[in-house]
C-alpha cells in the first residue's frame, strides 16, 4: 500500500465584532435577540437601497492583515458574487474577487499535545490572501420544514484563505488556532467558536509521499468547531485514500461535500463550483477602497504585542509551555501576572499565585464567573505577597476570600488575623535550632551560606510555617555573629 501525505488548505470565515453590520446601521450582536428583529431594507436587500461600507469593519480586516503577515492591497474594491440561496435576500453576495483587501501572508504555528507541550518543529503556513464580505442569514431545518432568521445577513465577516501548506489534521486544527488566537490579540473578532463566528472550508487532496500529483480535491464545507475539522478531515483523508487505491489515476473531478456531525461523515454536495458560476462582476453601488502609505503605517503601529510575540517574551522569562500559553490565551491572566510581576519583581510567587492559584479558581467558579476588577486584585495579590506575615497554608483561603467575596488584604487580616510570631519567640526557637542543628551551623562559619537553609527550614516547622522566614534568617545570622 503506497505511502500518503495529505495536501490541506484551509478557508476561514471570521465574523468581526463591529458595533453595526457589514454595509447598513443594523446592530451587530444578535446573539440571543428574537429572530428577524435586528434587520433593515439595507441587509434585507430591498431593491433601491444603497449598503455603505462600515468603517470600523475595514479597519479591523486591515489590522488582521497586518497580524497574519499579509500586504494590504492600496487599491482593492468590492464585487458581486451572485448565487441564489434562501437566507440570501439580495441574490448576491457583496464580497472581494480580484483585488482583494490584503495578499501574501504567513502564519507560524505549532503542534501541541493535550498538555499543550509542542510536539516537532514550528512550522509555517502561507496565507493566499483575506478579503471582506457579508455573512448570510441562518436557515434552521424543523421536519419539512425551513426557519428564515436574517439577524446574520449582513454581520462583517473576513475571508482567510491559505496556501495548501498543511499536511494533516493536526496541522489543520493547530494553525487555525493559532489564527483564533491573532484575530483576538488583534481584536478583530471574538472567534467565539460556540456562536459560530469562525467557520472553516477545508480543501484536501492525497499524493503519494515524494511525488507532486494531486488528487482531485474535495473541499468540505461549514466546520464550525475544531473538533468536526479534525474528524472531516481524517475521515476524508481515509475515504480519498481508500478510493485512490480502488480507481487510481480515474479519479472524478474535485468535488465539494459536507461534513454531518451526527454520523461522522462526509456527503457529496455537489460539483465544485468555478468562479465564472459566480458571474462575479465590481459592485456598482460602492466606491473603490483606498489606502495611503501612511493609514498602513498608523494602522501598523496600533498592533498590539501578538501571540507570537508574547510567547517568546514568557518563554525566555523560563515559564513552562502550559504556563505560556495559558498567558497567550487568557488576557486576562495575562494582564494579571504582568502587572504583579512589575510591582514584584518575585516571577516563583507571581507564577505561583496567578498561574497557578488564581487560575484554579478562575476555572472552578465556571464560564458565569465575574472575574474581579484588575486594579483591584493586582494591589491585593501585590500585598499577599508582600506581607511575609501570611503563611503559604493561609494564602489559599486568603486569595479566594479576595477573588471571590472581594476582600481586601487588610480586610482579611483584621477579620481573621494572622498569627504574627514574636520575635522573643523566634529568638527561641533559633536557639533550639542552633543546638540541634550544629553540623549546618559549622558549614556555615566555614563559608557555605547555604548551610542555613536547613536551619531556617527547621525553626519555620517547628513555628508550623507561621514564623516569617526573613525575620528567622536575620536573627539567626545576629545570633550565629555574636
Ligand atoms: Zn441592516
Amino acid at each position: 500500500m503506497p505511502n500518503f501525505e495529505a495536501v490541506i488548505g484551509l478557508e476561514v470565515h471570521a465574523q468581526m465584532n463591529t458595533k453595526s453590520k457589514m454595509f447598513c446601521g443594523c446592530d451587530n450582536d444578535a446573539f440571543g435577540k428574537p429572530p428577524n428583529t435586528t434587520v433593515c431594507p439595507i441587509c434585507m436587500g430591498h431593491p433601491g437601497t444603497l449598503p455603505a461600507p462600515n468603517k470600523e469593519a475595514i479597519n479591523k480586516a486591515a489590522k488582521a492583515s497586518i497580524a497574519i503577515g499579509c500586504e494590504i492591497q492600496e487599491d482593492n474594491h468590492f464585487d458581486r458574487k451572485h448565487y441564489f440561496y434562501p437566507d440570501l435576500p439580495p441574490g448576491f453576495q457583496i464580497s472581494q474577487y480580484d483585488f482583494p483587501l490584503s495578499k501574501a501572508g504567513e502564519v507560524k504555528f505549532n503542534v501541541v499535545d493535550d498538555s499543550g507541550n509542542k510536539v516537532g518543529d514550528q512550522r509555517i503556513c502561507k496565507i493566499t490572501r483575506l478579503h471582506m464580505e457579508n455573512d448570510a442569514g441562518k436557515l434552521t431545518h424543523r421536519g419539512d420544514k425551513t426557519l428564515c432568521d436574517y439577524n446574520r445577513a449582513g454581520t462583517p465577516l473576513m475571508e482567510i484563505v491559505t496556501e495548501p501548506d498543511l499536511r494533516s489534521a493536526e496541522e489543520a486544527v493547530a494553525f487555525a488556532q493559532e489564527l483564533r488566537r491573532i484575530l483576538i490579540a488583534v481584536n478583530s473578532s471574538e472567534a467565539d467558536m460556540f456562536k459560530g463566528m469562525m467557520r472553516f472550508d477545508a480543501s484536501i487532496s492525497i499524493r503519494e509521499k515524494g511525488a507532486k500529483e494531486l488528487t482531485p480535491r474535495s473541499e468540505i464545507k461549514n466546520l464550525n468547531s475544531f473538533k468536526s475539522l479534525e474528524k472531516a478531515l481524517n475521515y476524508e483523508f481515509k475515504r480519498l485514500c481508500k478510493l485512490y487505491e480502488k480507481e487510481g489515476k480515474h479519479l472524478k473531478n474535485d468535488i465539494t461535500v459536507g461534513w454531518v456531525d451526527d454520523e461522522e461523515q462526509t456527503k457529496m454536495l455537489r460539483d465544485k463550483e468555478t468562479a465564472m458560476d459566480y458571474r462575479y462582476f465590481p459592485e456598482p453601488d460602492i466606491p473603490p477602497l483606498h489606502f495611503t502609505k501612511e493609514d498602513i503605517k498608523k494602522l501598523k503601529y496600533e498592533i498590539p504585542a501578538l501571540p507570537s510575540e508574547l510567547k517568546t517574551k514568557y518563554e525566555e522569562m523560563g515559564l513552562e509551555d502550559f504556563e505560556v500559553r495559558m498567558l497567550i490565551d487568557q488576557p486576562y491572566s495575562r494582564s494579571v501576572f504582568d502587572a504583579v510581576y512589575e510591582k514584584t519583581d518575585d516571577i516563583k510567587r507571581s507564577r505561583s499565585i496567578v498561574l497557578t492559584q488564581l487560575a484554579g479558581i478562575v476555572k472552578a467558579e465556571g464560564d458565569n464567573f465575574k472575574k474581579p476588577d484588575l486594579d483591584f486584585i493586582v494591589e491585593q495579590l501585590t500585598e499577599l505577597i508582600a506581607d511575609s506575615r501570611i503563611t503559604k497554608n493561609q494564602e489559599k483561603e486568603f486569595l479566594s476570600d479576595i477573588v471571590i467575596d472581594g476582600m481586601t488584604v487588610k480586610e482579611i487580616v483584621e477579620s481573621k488575623g494572622v498569627r504574627d510570631v514574636d520575635e522573643s519567640e523566634i529568638e527561641e526557637l533559633v536557639n533550639k535550632a542552633i543546638k540541634a542543628n550544629p553540623q549546618a551551623i559549622e558549614s556555615f562559619k566555614a563559608g557555605k551560606e547555604q548551610a542555613l537553609g536547613a536551619v531556617v527550614g527547621w525553626v519555620m516547622k517547628e513555628s508550623k510555617g507561621e514564623a516569617d522566614p526573613a525575620k528567622v534568617n536575620d536573627i539567626l545570622k545576629e545570633k550565629i555573629d555574636n
